[in-house]
C-alpha cells in the first residue's frame, strides 16, 4: 500500500466542491490516512512550492494558495502516487476539461492556477509533503502498538 499526499485548493473548498471531491476518491478506491483543513500562510505557501521559485506563475499560485483554506490529505492505495494523479487529470483545468472531462480538474476546475486538486508527483516529493503538513505522523515502519511511544494522528 502506498502513500501519497493531496491537496484540495482554495478554490475548491469554498466552491463548495471538496464534498464532491472526497466522496470521488473514496469511490476511486483511496483510503483516507489523514485529513486537516488548514490556512496556510503566504510564507508556508512559498515554503510549499518553492521548487517553482521564479517561475512566471509562482507568485500569483504563492497568492492563491494562501487565499483561503486548503484540505491536506494522505491517502493510501495501492500504486497511490500515479493514481491519484490521474484521477487529478492535467495541471491546466482547460487541458482537462478538452482532454479529461471526467478527472477532478476537469470537473472543478477553471484554468492554469485554479486547478481544485495537488498531487505529489514522486515519493520523494510525497515524504516532503505529508511531513510539511503532518509532522508527527509516522507512516513507515509502522509502530508495534504494544511497545510504540509514538502515536499515529488519524
Ligand atoms: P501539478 O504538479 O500538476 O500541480 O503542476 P506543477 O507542479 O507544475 O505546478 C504547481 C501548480 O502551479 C499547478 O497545480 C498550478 O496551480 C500552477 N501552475 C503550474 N503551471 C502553471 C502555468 O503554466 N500557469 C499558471 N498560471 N499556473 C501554473
Ligand atoms: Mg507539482
Amino acid at each position: 500500500m502506498q502513500k501519497t499526499f493531496a491537496m484540495i485548493k482554495p478554490d475548491a473548498v469554498s466552491a463548495g466542491y471538496h464534498h464532491n471531491i472526497l466522496q470521488e476518491l473514496e469511490l476511486g478506491g483511496f483510503a483516507i490516512v489523514s485529513k486537516a483543513r488548514v490556512q496556510l500562510t503566504r510564507a508556508r505557501a512559498a515554503e510549499f512550492y518553492a521548487e517553482h521559485k521564479g517561475k512566471h506563475f509562482y507568485e500569483k499560485l504563492v497568492d492563491f494558495m494562501s487565499s483561503g483554506p486548503v484540505i491536506a490529505l494522505v491517502l493510501a492505495k495501492e500504486e497511490a502516487i500515479t493514481g491519484w494523479r490521474t484521477l487529478m487529470g492535467p495541471t491546466n483545468s482547460v487541458v482537462a476539461k478538452e482532454q479529461k472531462p471526467d478527472s477532478l480538474r476537469g470537473k472543478y476546475g477553471t484554468d492554469g492556477t485554479y486547478n481544485a486538486c495537488h498531487g505529489a508527483d514522486s515519493p520523494a516529493s510525497a515524504a516532503r509533503e505529508i511531513k510539511f503538513f503532518f509532522p508527527r505522523l509516522i507512516l513507515d515502519p509502522l509502530p508495534d502498538p504494544a511497545t510504540a511511544k509514538t502515536f499515529i494522528i488519524d
